[in-house]
């Protein structure tokens, strides 16, 4: 199949100058550029041979670079005779140079461009022939070759041999790599000036080749190739352009003007490639593990994955891509010149492959394993294997318990060991851990503390990457392996220098250029013009987080976006037409969004991005999500979730900043969402625009915040309020309250209903009765709307009952829902208010008379509105169709209402009896009990009333107990058997009940108290104060401090040695609570919440957390010995607690903690003996 070379001109110029295809057409009609070239040094080939430090990645993949050495040394080299071509008799001498990569002729020793090049990979066979020839053999082609003695024949075919053998070891599959460079950046035909046809040229990486044609180019024999670290191009003519080096001028010519365009691009960028970063390359690679792909083994790789810390070849580089940046950041070590840091060089020093994979590649069963000629499918899987699932990894001893996995990383990070960081970030430790040191929050801090500049770097890329997780299978079908989609988008834009900061102040005209850009292969570029080659600018798609349509005339250019960068920075892009601004956004939204998050690229979206969320069961590690904001709702798309879920932010019922981390915690319903502020810039603009999509936007109802039931907020707290503490207050709604506090009320209401609680002592009914009549009488577009509001009036008139409450019915039915809901709240409020007219003096004509007009927003000459107010609360059950269970409800809770007032108002002394709910065990309808509390009844007369109803046996050592219990804060607090239950129904709030249970703690507190006998507790726990900043509820999360606990106070001191306390609370004014809320994310379960109250009604809140179970027991016995004089529990069930100590008698005097001496003393030996007092009770 080997045919004999093309016919070669052997024949004199005058006839070869016809020659078609010459191979020798360089050096003939070119020949004084060529062989005349001038040649830098004296020295013989190496000089001659432009440096060539980096090899293309895209070309063969010889070895012989590897030294980091800037030169391709040639083997061997020396003058040669070349057979004759057909129908010549005359041998050729030609300069033979042998390197890893090629064998080449020149026409001398001192010529840089060579006759002819054969890629080692193409030669299958090297054979003697006799006459001291021998014959290189490539699969088409056969090259004979004279020497001048048989020795340097001989010499010749060994090394050529040795060359060729080496190749096939390191090439899995021999001939299939490195013939013609793989993936061209562009390739085609050229003329070149002095040829009388075209070449084909092949720009690959930093090198450009030249063949004859194209079928020399899929057999890989070539003219020559051009080093393009020595090249310049220039423009010559409207289709001509120089490659100029130091040894010859290529002159080429285009086949037309935008071809060429885009010739002196591509050769352009060959040059940046080759000039870039092979300064980045050789120093990576000056480590030998570095010099063959960790994944696959290809040599010579030249790309990089920056969190993984490994070098990777192009292959690999790509499926990396695919797992996405969480997983992996893929970056060139010759282009991506930015991002190669002297720290990030350094650490690729200090981990690359070698480290990285006794990590990621401990347990590789070589049936898993790939090589450089694995195939991409093949690929894909192992480096999903590897990285995305961690399946060979070697587990670190912690895996699997996070505490001490963040434990070991804190400590870590303080050391060089970053080994140790690599194995237990990847093994589970949360890079952004709480260290449970104020000063270095996070181990990033304490590894700038420790000065550890490369664990800084490290734990740096790795900001946002995920752990691998072994139960995702079937890698295929996961989103992440999907490649972006591909958006062409081009045009000019006007466009901001980038920015680190939010952007804060409008930017004029002026400031902006205008740039032509262009959107392809997921590259945002930005040109000094339309006729630019090189971009002034890129960003990439998949380093995109966040985009931001600006409201229009935001800036001075009338359209403006902003696009956020995971390298926190900010772009500001501006056009005049806000239709291309539309494409624009689109386009740039579909080439980061993930395919998964697809569905939001449908709506019309004032920002977009990814963000870090907790959610859901597990709360334990975050995840991507996808989030898109349009109006006041946010659209998520959970990494879970088949479908976008919209979260309505005017109804959450919480909306929150937490401190230390940065995280933005949303109420709604039932579910609490927490969305994390991995990088600072995009998060700060996500929580700004949540907080502003979250509150009232207008003057309408439905711009108002909402309760589940689409009421705004601010009258379902002011109904609310009237309902508790106005019902029988005298002129209700009649009465004006203050001018200014209802004008300030309704402000705050407007402004975020959601954190006002109005309180009984702070705010005046008349007031707050007030405040929702003005915001009635203020309403944009009125409750019945401008449009249908005369038509309500005009009913009226109608006649016939029947035929009047029908049509109020039909008119309610075209009301927006917000507007119908708010007014049967409200009419339902009212119906309620007149069924008191015997003590507010307000019965349904006079409530008309004042709600009439304050709706309809007119004067109150005309009756009509009194009418329609006066006609909707007589036939309240009617019109709104109201059933009975509905107004049986409505009954019930009026008379709870109006009991507990009247208990209230006559004071603890007075038989006021009244009914309230309790439970029992727990919250549920078939646990309901209404039980009619006397004034007297204390908690432990409730609990037996609760049992002996539910004939409950209280049996020994069943400790029942009434707990009060708070929803909102997640917390609860057993009564006192001696405390009175009315007074605390009194201050009940609606997220409270009571509960009969049992107190399993108790027993184990008595034991405690018994043992220790004592009124005192000393010891450390993490503190939390809630400080509101800003009304964010800002804290400073939770920390170590020293507490003593005696008969009077609570002490908190900053240390175990401090002399001062830095607080102190008289304990009677304490009630503390069992638990905090998960939100605050408590670092232990066993927490107390404790509220204060000082004399002059000022409230405090604050979180205690103990580190045990048994700690938590023994402050909480300490808390109630104190606050009780040490009784616990009723005498009447003494003889259970006798019994009990009976058997453990040998317990009693037992003093576990010596406790003798002046407060200082006790603290440091309290200090130094940390150890569980009742761990230690359970040993004796
Ligand atoms: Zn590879």
């Amino acid at each position: 199949m080997a045919e004999k070379e093309d016919a070669e001109p052997g024949a004199p110029r005058s006839l070869r100058a016809n020659s078609l295809f010459s191979e020798d057409e360089l050096s003939e009609e070119q020949g004084d550029a060529v062989s005349g070239g001038p040649s830098p040094s004296a020295s013989p080939s190496p000089s001659l041979h432009p440096p060539a430090p980096a090899f293309p990645s895209s070309s063969s993949s010889g070895s012989e670079d590897m030294g980091g050495t800037p030169l391709s040394p040639p083997l061997r080299a020396g003058w040669l005779d070349k057979n004759p071509p057909q129908g010549s008799y005359i041998y050729q001498r030609r300069w033979v140079k042998l390197d890893a990569d090629y064998l080449r002729y020149f026409d001398s020793e001192k010529d840089a461009y060579s006759k002819r090049f054969i890629p080692v990979s193409s030669i299958s066979r090297i054979t003697s022939i006799g006459d001291q020839k021998f014959e290189v053999i490539t699969n088409n082609r056969n090259f004979v070759f004279r020497a001048e003695s048989d020795a340097d024949r001989n010499e010749w075919i060994r090394t050529l041999q040795q060359v060729v053998e080496e190749r096939r070891r390191t090439s899995m599959s021999p001939g299939s790599s490195g013939v013609p460079p793989e993936l061209p950046d562009r390739s085609g035909f050229l003329e070149l000036r002095g040829f009388k046809h075209k070449l084909f040229v092949v720009v690959a990486g930093d090198k450009v080749f030249l063949y004859k044609n194209a079928e020399d180019y899929r057999l890989g024999i070539g003219i020559t190739y051009i080093e393009m670290n020595v090249g310049n191009v220039k423009e010559v003519d409207r289709r001509g352009f120089d490659l100029t080096t130091p040894y010859r001028t290529f002159s080429f010519v285009a086949d037309s003007e935008q071809e060429k365009e885009e010739w002196v691009e591509a050769m352009q960028q060959s040059i940046a490639e080759a000039l870039s970063n092979s300064e980045v390359a050789e120093r990576i690679w000056a480590l030998e593990s570095n010099r063959s792909c960790a994944d696959c083994g290809s040599p010579k790789p030249d790309w990089a994955s920056i969190n993984l810390c490994v070098v990777i070849c192009k292959r690999c580089a790509g499926e990396h891509r695919g797992l996405g940046p969480s997983i992996t950041k893929v970056r060139s070590l010759k282009m991506d010149r930015k991002v190669w840091t002297e720290e990030l060089i350094e650490l690729f020093q200090h981990i690359g492959n070698a480290v990285a994979n006794q990590f990621w590649a401990a347990n590789v069963p070589p049936s898993e394993s790939i090589g450089p000629g694995s195939g991409s499918r093949e690929r894909r899987r192992f480096l999903t294997a590897k990285y995305r699932e961690g399946k060979y990894r070697r587990y670190h001893p912690l895996f699997g318990n996070q505490e001490e996995l963040d434990r070991a990383l804190c400590a870590a990070v303080t050391t060089s060991d970053l080994a140790e960081t690599q194995a237990l970030l990847f093994c589970g430790a949360a890079v952004s851990c709480a260290t449970g040191d104020p000063q270095c929050p996070s181990p990033l801090a304490l590894a700038q503390r420790s000065g550890q500049r490369l664990q800084m770097e490290f734990l740096l890329h790795n900001r946002s990457s995920e752990p691998p997780r072994l139960e995702v299978g079937g890698s295929e079908e996961k989103p992440y392996s999907v490649p972006l989609p591909s958006v062409t988008h081009h045009g000019f834009l006007y466009k901001t220098p980038s920015m680190a900061k939010p952007i804060g102040e409008r930017k004029g005209p002026e400031e902006f250029s205008r740039r032509w850009c262009t959107l392809q292969d997921g590259l945002l570029s930005y040109y000094e013009s339309d006729r630019s080659a090189a971009p002034n600018g890129e960003l990439r798609a998949e380093e995109m987080v966040c985009l931001v349509h600006n409201a229009p005339h935001t800036h001075g250019i009338e359209n403006t976006f902003e696009v956020y960068m995971e390298s926190e920075r900010l772009y500001l892009f501006g056009l005049e037409k806000p239709d291309s601004a539309r494409e624009w956004l689109k386009s740039i939204a579909k080439s980061f969004v993930h395919p998964c998050a697809e569905e939001l690229l449908a709506l019309d979206f004032e920002r977009i991005g990814r963000l870090h969320y907790k959610g859901g069961l597990n709360l334990e590690r975050a995840k991507e999500g996808w989030f898109a904001l349009v109006g006041s709702v946010l659209h998520v798309c959970f990494q879970d979730s088949e479908r976008q879920e919209p979260l309505q932010l005017r109804k959450l019922q919480e909306l929150s900043i937490q401190g230390d981390n940065e995280v933005l915690v949303l109420v709604e319903r039932r579910r609490t969402l927490y969305i994390q502020g991995e990088r600072k810039l995009d998060f700060l603009g996500w929580v700004q625009a949540i907080q502003k999509a979250a509150g009232s936007s207008g003057d309408t109802l439905s711009e108002q915040q909402l309760t589940e039931s689409d009421v705004p907020l601010l009258v379902d707290r002011c109904i609310d309020y009237i309902t508790q503490c106005g019902l029988t207050s005298e002129g209700i709604y009649r009465k004006s309250g203050q001018n200014s506090k209802t004008t300030s009320l309704l402000e705050m209401l407007r402004r975020d209903a959601r954190s006002v609680r109005l309180k009984e002592g702070e705010h005046h009914v008349d007031d707050v009765a007030n405040t929702l009549k003005r915001f009635f009488r203020d309403l944009g577009d009125g409750l019945f709307t401008r449009r249908w509001g005369q038509d309500w009036l005009r009913a009226t008139a109608l006649e016939d009952e029947e035929v009047k409450i029908s049509e109020y019915r039909q008119l309610l039915g075209t009301l927006p829902t917000v507007n119908r809901a708010t007014l049967k709240s409200l009419i339902n409020h009212l119906f309620r208010v007149q069924r008191f007219s015997g003590e507010n003096q307000m019965n349904t004509h006079n409530l008309a008379i004042v709600f009439g007009p304050t709706l309809f927003q007119m004067d109150g000459k005309d009756y009509k509105a009194g009418r329609v107010v006066e006609d909707l609360i007589s036939h309240y059950v009617k019109i709104f169709n109201v059933n009975d269970q509905e107004m049986k409800k409505q009954q019930d809770e009026i008379m709870a209402i109006m009991k507990m007032r009247e208990a209230a108002s006559s004071g603890t002394q007075q038989a006021g009896d009244f009914i309230c709910t309790v439970y029992l065990e727990e919250k549920k309808t078939e646990a309901e009990q209404h039980v009619k509390i006397p004034a007297t009844m204390t908690a432990e007369e409730l609990t037996f009333e609760i049992l002996d109803r539910r004939k409950v046996v209280m049996k020994e050592k069943d400790y029942w107990s009434c707990y009060e219990v708070n929803e909102r804060e997640e917390a609860e607090r057993p009564l006192h058997y001696s405390e009175k239950v009315l007074p605390i129904l009194h201050c009940l709030g609606t997220e409270s009940y009571l509960v009969v249970k049992k107190q399993m703690a108790m027993e184990n507190m008595l034991i405690y108290l018994a043992s220790r006998g004592g009124d005192c507790k000393h010891g450390l726990m993490k503190f939390r104060e809630e400080r509101n900043l800003l009304g964010l509820g800002l804290s400073t999360g939770f920390h170590d401090r020293y507490f003593i606990l005696s008969h009077r106070c609570l002490r908190l001191y900053r240390e175990v040695r401090s002399h001062k306390p830095e607080k102190e609370w008289p304990v009677r004014n304490l009630r503390v609570y069992l638990g905090i809320k998960k939100k605050l994310r408590p670092p232990t379960c066993w927490g107390f919440t404790v509220f204060y109250e000082n004399e002059k009604h000022e409230k405090q809140q604050w979180y205690l957390c103990c580190d045990t179970q048994a700690d938590l027991r023994e402050w909480f016995a300490t808390f109630l010995h104190v606050q009780h004089g040490g009784a616990l529990w009723p005498s009447e069930s003494s003889k259970v607690r006798t019994s009990r100590w009976q058997q453990d008698s040998r317990l009693g005097n037992i003093s576990l903690i010596p406790l003798r001496g002046n407060e200082s003393e006790m603290r440091n030996s309290v200090a130094a003996f940390a150890t569980d007092p009742l761990t230690l009770l359970r040993n004796v």
